[in-house]
């Protein structure tokens, strides 16, 4: 903790080290807001009124690091959650990890692999057991990496999906759906992974492009009238070919259909048959059907009932089924089949051909499509209250071309395979009788397994005994519970009744469908029984699991391409924050988030926000500085810090310019940040918040400070009001920017509050809501940039002139009463900002002086002794009129657009008009000037004033 405070009689210091160095930082207070439990939420009375935002964590896998896209995630949900917390609400968010079936297997298979174990020596309670072992060593250092990063998660929900209260919930849903119908065993085709030993969904098959060949082959009729071609691009499954297929509108084959031909190689006899799936433009337009082992295949044989003929095992090698080729691995069996196929002249002939093959997403195993027994999930009823909750908008997306995306899958959707064959992840809770014979035995196809909440101890039909079903639940069958179970579902629980439906899931693309499809139809289903708190019927829009999905746009790298290992580009959040500091990291990523836009990850960029931390830093120690000068003065007391930040505090109207100016962009900056956050503009928040932070706090209002801080004699009052408003607007400041800069702003946060701090950390404190600006504040706006564009251009004409830095000079100026007098009451930030040290007013424009520079509001000329080069003010001059004659064409061509006018703003409209005003007159007197210039060099004359 902060503790370093050196104690003196009068007052005590504030004090920040010299440098930021975020390593020193970072990692104390990631600590103290665990230990102190922080970002606890206690559930509150069930009926309280209060607004909540909850928020799920995505779970990593277990087997996780942190990659960038986590990172990425997780600050935008970050700034979120502490930006709703600050604002008051009851704010939760959930973290867990998932287990993640088969990507946990397979690394503890090849952890015992190094130790030549294999995973069926154990046997499957004992490889279980290494599993959790594993977990315990290792599956924590996601969740270390997440607190490094400040989440600013509920720690005390920690859910891990493989817990034993999960797997009650999870066999509580399993046994519901049973009852309802919902689920049911079946034979189905399915990707299988020879390697994983397991069904894989269509979702975790990666599919590749290979060059390959497409075969045509020779099938003899067996009436021996002649043969049919037909072609293939695996030679290999026409073992188990039970049919040939042509296309019923296929001229060519029209007198062939229901002719019996004879298999070569095997030598069965097989029927031609007619079927829309037969595509003529496919080689031949005639296909082998081999319904066990191709989708295309299994839905024909489906519809002409055919057998379903398996010639491959689990290994994918050829099995007693496929004669003579019964033990040869599926691609050797390849090359005997085509072998024997030509030496028998029934290979016609062989090209190139582009093959769309499947892998495995795991171990990248071709995958083989196999008829196999899973249990499945009938969709449909599921998927149509989903549909219904996205179209009559109880669930929004963001960007919203996400819903069409979700939509056009939920439309299509297929029976989700449940089953995996695995041994980690939640075993599927239903048993079969050992008896064979018994209906209730695994062999029977057409059996009725026991599916029961509580363990069946024998067979109910025969009391034999039983024993479970081997296969596990997918791992997204138990995630796509969380919204609910992380709740504590089933049971009616208060948390239930304050939190649900979650307010938001942040996520990515990948993800869209194996997980936020599928908990949104999980929610709306069971979540429709449980009653509302006051117990009447729970209405469609109360079961969705969250009432907005946001979908994160991917990190790239610099060039754009995706983070890959294989192309060395992989960015590790952790070694980053490490050189830069998470702050700065942060702030990278929030300044280039905006809705449906991919980050180019830049590291230059980051450096630019860790200067930005070093200006704050600075900052704040130039603020202590005073602080402690005006403590020492006794021109300032701890007290004075609770009253400045109090809302009740009122600027006086007759506060000097600066002050109001500064309060007007902080209360216009927290205004438009909330606004841009309430839309997920991550990008706009951040960048307003730094354009405040430095561009007005920093570059202005801070150098305005410097010229009141004597805390002496007569000026006392004034620096004393200065660095008042001051410390309000950098505190005020600090909270803007604490949702995304987590930890130095609560190091300087705590720093300034030295220990009195009425609470116990920055992120508990009230984010501030600004305000709708007053004309009193706009105007204090407009007259601060006149001054701003003033010094402004003093400083380029010093620069044009070749100025020494610290040659004091005269400037005169041109401009109205009421202008004039704006400047007299600001002459000190004029003098110290520009280096002046004499203003005068003339009486009369000096458009047409050498050298002048015009504005809508003023004309200003530096009177500096020296001769002026006419060619390079010709150059100047010309410039700048080119620039304004281009830009007030391109303004008055916006405006004649009708199309243009009818989108744009009102605002932006009105802007457009003041602007081609504006522009009109400086255009015409740019135009003088260069004339005045033009007659002065004809005469001879040179002028005197630069
Ligand atoms: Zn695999
Ligand atoms: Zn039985």
């Amino acid at each position: 903790m902060y503790a370093c405070y050196r104690l003196s009689i009068a007052f005590m210091p504030h004090e920040l080290p010299k440098t930021y160095d975020p390593s020193a930082i970072e990692p104390r207070w990631a600590e103290y807001w665990e230990k102190e439990k922080l970002f606890h939420v206690e559930t509150p009375a069930a009926k309280t009124s209060e607004p909540t935002f909850t928020i799920l964590l995505p779970p990593p896998n277990v087997t996780g690091n942190l990659h960038m896209g986590h990172m990425f995630e997780h600050t935008e949900s970050d700034i979120l959650v502490r930006w709703h917390r600050m604002r008051g609400e009851t704010t939760l968010w959930i973290p867990g990890t998932d287990h993640a079936g088969i990507a946990t297997q397979m690394l503890v298979e090849r952890q015992l692999e190094s130790e030549g174990i294999k995973r069926t020596d154990l046997g499957r309670e004992k490889f279980v057991e290494r599993v959790w072992e594993w977990r315990r060593l290792y599956g924590g250092n996601i969740l270390k990496q997440m607190k490094r990063l400040g989440d600013s998660v509920d720690w005390s929900r920690e859910y891990f999906t493989m817990n034993e209260n999960l797997n009650r919930v999870v066999r509580e849903v399993f046994v519901r759906l049973w009852e309802q119908g919902l689920i049911y065993r079946g034979e189905y085709i399915v990707n299988w992974c020879p390697r994983c030993l397991t069904a894989i969904s269509d979702l975790e098959v990666v599919h590749e492009e290979q060059q390959g060949k497409l075969y045509e082959i020779r099938y003899p009729l067996v009436d021996g009238s002649g043969s049919i071609h037909i072609t293939t691009t695996r030679p290999e499954t026409m073992l188990g070919d039970v049919a040939v297929a042509v296309n019923p509108n296929d001229e060519r084959y029209r007198e062939l259909i229901g002719k019996k031909l004879r298999l070569p190689l095997m030598n069965r006899e097989i029927t031609i048959i007619a079927d829309e799936l037969a595509n003529p433009e496919f080689g031949t337009g005639a296909v082998k059907v081999t319904p066990a082992h191709d989708p295309n295949d299994f839905v024909m044989g489906k519809r002409h009932n055919l057998s379903m003929l398996k010639i491959m095992d689990e290994h994918a090698r050829i099995n007693q089924n496929g004669g003579v080729y019964a033990g040869l691995d599926r691609y050797e069996a390849r090359k005997r089949v085509l072998a024997d196929l030509e030496s028998q002249h029934f290979l016609v002939n062989a090209k190139d051909h582009i093959l769309a093959i499947g892998k495995c997403q795991r171990c990248g195993t071709v995958v083989e499509p196999s008829l196999s027994m899973q249990w499945f999930l009938k969709i449909q009823p599921l998927a149509d209250k989903a549909i219904a909750a996205v179209n009559n908008g109880h669930i929004r997306f963001t960007p919203e071309n996400y819903k069409t995306i979700y939509l056009n899958w939920m439309n299509n959707i297929y029976d989700w395979c449940i089953s995996r064959q695995l041994w980690w992840g939640h075993r599927i809770p239903a048993w079969y009788c050992t008896k064979s014979g018994c209906a209730q035995s695994k062999s029977d196809l057409k059996s009725r397994p026991i599916v029961s909440r509580e363990n069946p101890s024998k067979c109910p039909d025969c009391s034999s005994a039983v024993e479970q079903e081997t296969d596990v639940l997918d791992t997204w069958f138990s995630s796509a519970l969380l919204p609910f179970t992380s709740l504590g579902w089933p049971e009616h629980t208060r948390d239930l009744d304050v939190f649900y439906p979650t307010s938001l899931m942040i996520t990515g693309f990948d993800i869209l469908f194996f997980w936020v499809a599928r908990m949104t139809m999980m929610g709306c289903h069971f979540m429709q029984d449980m009653p509302m708190p006051d117990g009447s019927n729970r209405p469609a829009s109360e079961a969705v699991p969250f009432r907005d999905v946001y979908i994160h746009a991917l990190v790239r790298d610099a060039e754009r391409q995706k983070m890959s290992k294989t192309k060395g580009n992989v960015v590790d959040p952790i070694d980053i924050t490490d050189k830069y500091g998470t702050d700065a990291v942060r702030f990278t990523l929030a300044s280039m988030a905006s809705p449906g836009t991919d980050i180019a990850f830049n590291e230059s960029r980051i450096e630019g926000y860790r200067n930005f931390a070093n200006k704050i830093w600075n900052a704040a120690r130039f603020m202590f500085m005073n602080i402690d000068k005006a403590s020492e003065a006794g021109a300032w007391k701890q007290g004075n810090l609770a009253s400045l930040v109090n809302d009740t505090y009122k600027l006086e109207s007759s506060a000097p310019l600066v002050d109001r100016w500064i309060e007007a962009r902080f209360q216009q900056t927290a205004h438009d940040v909330n606004a841009a956050l309430a839309e997920y503009r991550f990008d706009e928040a951040a960048n307003l918040v730094y354009q405040f932070f430095w561009g007005d706090l920093c570059a202005w209002y801070i150098e305005a400070v410097k010229l009141r801080s004597d805390f002496s004699g007569r000026a006392r009052t004034q620096a004393q009001a200065a660095l008042n408003h001051l410390v309000r607007m950098f505190e005020g400041s600090l909270r803007l920017l604490s949702p995304f800069m987590p930890f130095i702003t609560e190091e300087i946060w705590h720093a300034l509050w030295q220990q009195k701090e009425p609470v116990r950390s920055i992120a508990l404190t009230r984010f501030p809501l600004g305000a709708e600006l007053g004309r009193a504040d706009i105007a204090a706006i407009d007259q601060m940039e006149i001054i701003q564009r003033l010094i402004e251009g003093i400083r380029n004409r010093r620069t044009d002139l070749n100025v020494a830095p610290k040659q004091k000079i005269t400037v005169r100026i041109f401009t109205q009463a009421s202008t004039e007098a704006l400047i007299n009451s600001n002459r000190d930030l004029i003098e110290q900002g520009a280096h002046v040290d004499n203003i005068e007013f003339s009486p009369e424009s000096m458009a047409r002086v050498p050298g002048v520079q015009t504005t809508n509001a003023y004309e200003v000329l530096v009177v500096y002794e020296r001769k002026i080069d006419v060619a390079a003010e010709h150059n100047r001059l010309s410039k700048e009129l080119e620039k304004q004659e281009s830009e007030f064409i391109r303004t008055e061509r916006q405006l004649g657009n009708e199309g243009f006018l009818a989108k744009a703003p009102a605002t932006v409209v009105e802007g457009l008009r003041r602007r081609h005003a504006e522009l009109e007159q400086l255009v015409s007197k740019t135009r003088v000037a260069l004339e005045a210039l033009e007659e002065d060099s004809a005469s001879g004359s040179n002028g005197a004033h630069g």
